[in-house]
């Protein structure tokens, strides 16, 4: 097949495109680099069957020739990157995605949208099946990245029931693994460089908030089942078991063997209090489960750090007592803690 991934040369976006190369399809990968990086796809550049095409995908998708499916990731995806990129997060996830669906019905190709579990917003249900429509403040800091989802929800539908595409609609829980930035902000990269670097780590809140994490190679083999299929989804992606923040504050401690301590700080404004997949459409109609245990995902993250001392240190800056509390958006960084640290 020959496939375009926007959004390749991102986290999620380079795994998929090796795991479609190494399957021997062809792989346009369409990125911004906006907060991807070229050294995550360097190894795949010059391999025939993968072109790497530089480009906004709000602007147009610059690719020519059949396609047989378009997987579409672009967007920013990390709190602290929607915050820094507000209005390009709401046009890549509604002019971005109308492109990419333009694109799929010019060439009757398959199309998969990388929605998230964002679109539940802060749950009144849980765990969160897809029948559940979710709690989306559609004014508040978060809202530039769930509703840009949920609008890319409504327009891959309205391009599925209008011109019959062949959408499907993934609804993807926090991932983690190698690849992603120590400085991007997300939880589980910050306690693993905080954690490397010696520094606290950041709570926010009480860590008592829950979330349920998957490693990146179960997720890739759950999005490379659905570009197969013609299922229209939504179906949930994500590993079950739901910890707290300080569950996993605590785990990360334990496998890095730092002693690092605990510091708080304010909770962001709608941070969504608990997050948990339910599964069973996409074991029933992807024949997918993870598999990957918390401790051996986060082992070959920490591995994949502790490989790349000189970022993980120079994250610091972005990572260190740095986060939103609603109150200064867009602005993330230099809140200073608000209690005081204590032992982990
Ligand atoms: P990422 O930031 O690492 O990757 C996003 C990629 O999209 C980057 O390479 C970036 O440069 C590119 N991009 C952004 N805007 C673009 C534009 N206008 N044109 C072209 N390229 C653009 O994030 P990720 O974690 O790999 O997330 C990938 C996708 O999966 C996103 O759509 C995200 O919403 C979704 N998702 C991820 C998670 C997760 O936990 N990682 C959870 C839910 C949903
Ligand atoms: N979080 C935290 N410390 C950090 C970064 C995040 O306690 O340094 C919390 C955040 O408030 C949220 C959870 O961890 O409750 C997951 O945050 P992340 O940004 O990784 O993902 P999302 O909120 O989008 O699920």
């Amino acid at each position: 097949m020959r496939i375009v991934v926007t959004g390749g040369a991102g986290f999620l976006g380079s795994h998929l495109c090796d795991a479609l190369i190494q399957r021997e399809d062809s792989v346009i990968c369409v990125d911004n680099l906006s907060t991807g990086r070229l050294s995550n796809i360097e190894h795949l550049i010059g391999r025939p069957g993968f072109e790497f095409v530089n480009a906004d995908v709000s602007e147009k998708i610059p690719v020519t020739g059949q396609v047989d499916a378009v997987a579409h990731l672009a967007s920013p995806a990390s709190p602290p990157d929607y915050h820094r990129m507000p209005l390009e997060t709401l046009a890549v996830g509604s002019r971005g995605t109308e492109h990419a669906l333009a694109l799929a019905h010019r060439w009757e190709a398959r199309f998969v949208l990388a929605s998230t579990s964002e679109v539940y917003g802060d749950p009144q249900v849980h765990p969160q099946p897809e029948e559940y429509w979710g709690n989306v403040n559609p004014l508040g800091p978060r809202s530039i990245y769930d509703e840009a989802k949920r609008y890319a929800e409504a327009v891959t539908s309205a391009y599925r029931r209008t011109y019959d595409v062949d959408t499907g609609i993934l609804r993807i829980f926090n991932t983690y693994g190698p690849r992603m930035r120590p400085h991007d902000g997300r939880v589980v990269t910050s306690f693993i460089a905080q954690a490397l670097n010696g520094d606290p780590l950041t709570i926010y809140g009480d860590g008592t908030q829950t979330r349920s994490f998957c490693y990146v190679d179960d997720l890739i083999r759950g999005i490379v089942a659905m570009i197969d299929s013609t299922e229209s989804g939504p179906v949930n992606l994500g590993n079950p078991h739901e910890r707290t923040v300080t569950e996993l504050a605590e785990l990360v401690l334990r496998l890095t063997g730092a002693e690092s301590v605990v510091e708080y700080h304010p909770l962001p404004v709608d941070d969504p209090t608990r997050r948990q997949p339910v599964i069973t459409k996409a074991q029933r109609l992807l024949g997918w489960n993870p598999v990957v245990s918390a401790e051996d995902g986060l082992n070959r993250t920490v591995r994949y750090f502790r490989g790349r001392p000189e970022e993980v240190r120079a994250a610091r800056a972005a990572i260190v007592g740095g986060q939103l509390d609603g109150a200064d958006v867009p602005e993330l960084s230099g809140k200073p803690a608000v209690s005081a640290a204590r032992a982990a």
